[in-house]
């Protein structure tokens, strides 16, 4: 089924989750596309194993231009040479966002460029000028998002849905890897030989800017590396990109990225 954009508000979640419920991940990548029409849908990729996954469905389904990123300007070589790696596999460009210049720039000029360590407010306020800002330009022209978001990377994310009303950004975003364990994600990119960010092979579950995320210790928490400055119990690990998405219809909440 094909919706317009005028047909689709929050109030349709309901029907849409039972569409997409008894719909493997790829399956959902290709309802996406074609659900929200191929121009209207996008992946948020960060490089992650998850997004990885997801990148190579979307291409398999045809959707090469629809994998855009987030260059905070603090992306690890990892990510750039993962970035480089997944448009030479794919013989693919990826749209990379970056924030304004302007903004970055006033904003160390008044907290200096260590200001994520001093506060969480400050960290959020990087986290809005160099991630937030810049996604929500682009979220402005595309009806929904699609996510690597799954319920067991944390306990904010538990109650991840394939799909859900994003209130932050105002559009539907797309979760095929809600139900995923993180071996079945593994397993994907070693039987599709996927390209992966080597970040993981040295630790890193969670993977984003380099002065905020560290390798985890056996046991520990998939985010704990995240911001592992904050105070695990702080409030949540989250950067702001899903701090708002919920279910309006029903009573599912996510609170997580
Ligand atoms: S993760 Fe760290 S460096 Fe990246 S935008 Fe957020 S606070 Fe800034």
């Amino acid at each position: 089924m094909s919706y317009e954009k005028a047909d689709m508000n929050k109030k349709d979640i309901e029907s849409l989750r039972n569409e997409v419920k008894n719909k493997s991940a790829d399956e959902t990548v290709r309802w996406a596309t074609s659900a929200f029409g191929a121009d209207f849908v996008a992946l948020a990729s960060s490089f992650g194993a998850e997004d990885q996954a997801l990148t190579d469905m979307l291409i398999k389904s045809g959707a090469r231009k629809n994998i855009f990123t987030l260059d905070t300007g603090h992306l690890p070589r990892e990510t750039l040479d993962a970035l480089e790696a997944t448009q030479k596999h794919y013989a693919i460009i990826i749209e990379v966002l970056r924030p304004a210049a302007v903004a970055v720039e006033e904003m160390v000029k008044l907290h200096g460029p260590d200001l994520f360590y001093e506060s969480v407010e400050k960290r959020k306020l990087c986290c809005r000028v160099r991630k937030v800002e810049p996604l929500e330009k682009k979220l402005k022209h595309l009806k929904a998002w699609i996510c690597g978001l799954r319920r067991e990377q944390s306990a904010v994310r538990e109650q991840v849905q394939k799909i859900e009303w994003d209130e932050s950004f105002g559009l539907f975003k797309i979760n095929p890897l809600a139900d995923w364990t993180t071996s079945e994600v593994w397993d994907y990119i070693q039987k599709n030989n996927v390209p992966y960010n080597k970040l993981h092979d040295k630790g890193y579950p969670s993977i984003g800017c380099a002065p905020c995320t560290r390798a985890v210790k056996p046991g520990e928490d998939i985010r704990a590396g995240r911001w592992w400055w904050e105070r695990a119990d702080g409030g949540n690990k989250e950067c702001g990109l899903h701090a708002k998405s919920e279910a309006p219809v029903g009573n599912v909440e996510n609170k997580s990225e």
